[in-house]
């Protein structure tokens, strides 16, 4: 009997789809209240960036904006993090957070208030084993890096940059030799889907801990690329679940949280599985319901890929907007949804990527046009999208 696939948390942000590391919290998202904290809270702490890849969701730009949060302000926005609970999980996002020059204090800061910081830095020559070893010594508890191609051709064409693989690979292995554990993030879309096999051994040779796929959502530069079909992804999900029974490393995919109904499904199929196994259990976590964002200004969003703001948190108010907002306590509510969504049964352990039905219609509460699963009684409308690389 193979054991059950390691199914993780289903989240969205980080800059240019850098997932944010997870597992350094203080506790599994199905055992956190996430009406009342979130699981992940993304702080994006620039748009400054020296890549310009192909799929960047801040369309970032070389300079730091003008109206970024100040060292001052920043500091103020990890104190109200903490008010969340100890052990508040914290990701330094960008852009490049190492285009802010506070960086290091920034991480001392919040792991003095008790939060566990954690960063996804861009694979550019910044990412130094000094930098790296900096950073660990500050606090940070994982480092997340970007692998779009298995190889230096592919990774740096994505990349908009020249040896952007030899850096991220070799602030990998700095990572280890620090001691940091290594995320590493991929994005799934028509450019890149060949190469998932390929990048899966690369993920294990480097010694991860985590393998976050990303499932492309139009926002931002993204949306010169071509998402994958739904059948694509299907056969994609049911791939990753084989990877994580017997992978070193977990297997966690963003935007795609109907890699969990797959999962599911897949544990009813076998013959050792209880029929009913995980259906009405309240896991992972979603945009808005265990997951926030604040951007460089201090908007603060459901998730880096549903730019709907719930006001600006930089003079306070991170909390009680997180939790008493309309537009998080609406995405919390998994009978709100519209469409097959709405009238699927794994809603619950599911619901969709808002961040995807948001960029495609306008509603976060509409369809994933994503999932290729069609409810048993559904007979409305279906979500459409437009798909390459099958
Ligand atoms: S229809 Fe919606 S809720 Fe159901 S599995 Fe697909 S994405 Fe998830």
């Amino acid at each position: 009997m193979s054991r059950p696939p390691h199914v993780d948390t289903d989240t969205n942000a980080g800059s240019d789809a850098d997932a944010p590391p997870t597992a350094t919290a203080p506790a599994d998202p199905s055992s956190i209240d996430t009406s009342r904290r979130p699981f992940v809270l993304v702080w994006e702490v620039t748009q400054a960036c020296d890549l310009a890849c192909d799929h960047c969701r801040a369309d970032a730009t070389p300079a730091r904006h003008p109206d970024e949060l100040t060292s001052a302000e920043g500091t103020r926005l990890l104190e109200q993090a903490r008010e969340f609970g100890p052990g508040q999980l914290v990701v330094l996002s960008g852009g490049d957070p190492l285009a802010r020059p506070d960086l290091v204090d920034l991480v001392e800061y919040g792991t003095d208030l008790g939060l566990r910081m954690t960063l996804t830095p861009s694979g550019t020559s910044s990412l130094t084993p000094e930098t790296v070893a900096d950073l660990a010594d500050a606090g940070v508890r994982r480092m997340a890096l970007s692998l779009d191609g298995a190889t230096a051709a592919s990774h740096d064409a994505f990349r908009g940059e020249d040896g952007s693989f030899e850096q991220t690979v070799a602030a990998a292995r700095a990572a280890r030799e620090a001691g940091l554990p290594l995320q590493i993030n991929t994005t799934v879309c028509a450019e890149t889907v060949a190469e998932l096999p390929a990048l899966c051994d690369l993920v294990a040779d480097l010694g991860a801990v985590l393998w976050s796929v990303f499932f492309l959502v139009p926002v931002g530069r993204g949306r010169v690329l071509d998402p994958i079909s739904p059948e694509r992804a299907e056969r994609v999900m049911e791939w990753l679940t084989e990877v994580s029974e017997d992978a070193p490393f977990g297997v966690k995919t963003t935007e795609a949280p109907h890699y969990r109904r797959v999962a599911i499904q897949r544990r009813r199929d076998a013959s050792d599985a209880p029929p009913t196994d995980g259906i009405g259990r309240r896991l992972g976590i979603t945009a808005g319901d265990g997951f926030a964002f604040v951007s460089h200004t201090g908007e603060l969003f459901p998730s880096g890929f549903l730019p709907a703001s719930a006001g600006n948190v930089r003079d306070g108010g991170l909390v009680e907007r997180y939790r008493e907002s309309d537009l998080f306590r609406s995405l919390r509510d998994r009978d709100a949804l519209g469409g097959k969504c709405g009238a699927c049964e794994f809603r619950h352990v599911c619901g969709g990527s808002r961040s995807r039905a948001y960029a495609h219609t306008g509603d976060p509460l509409a369809s994933d046009p994503l999932c290729a699963y069609v409810p048993a009684e559904y007979d409305g409308p279906m979500p459409t999208t437009r798909s390459a690389g099958d």
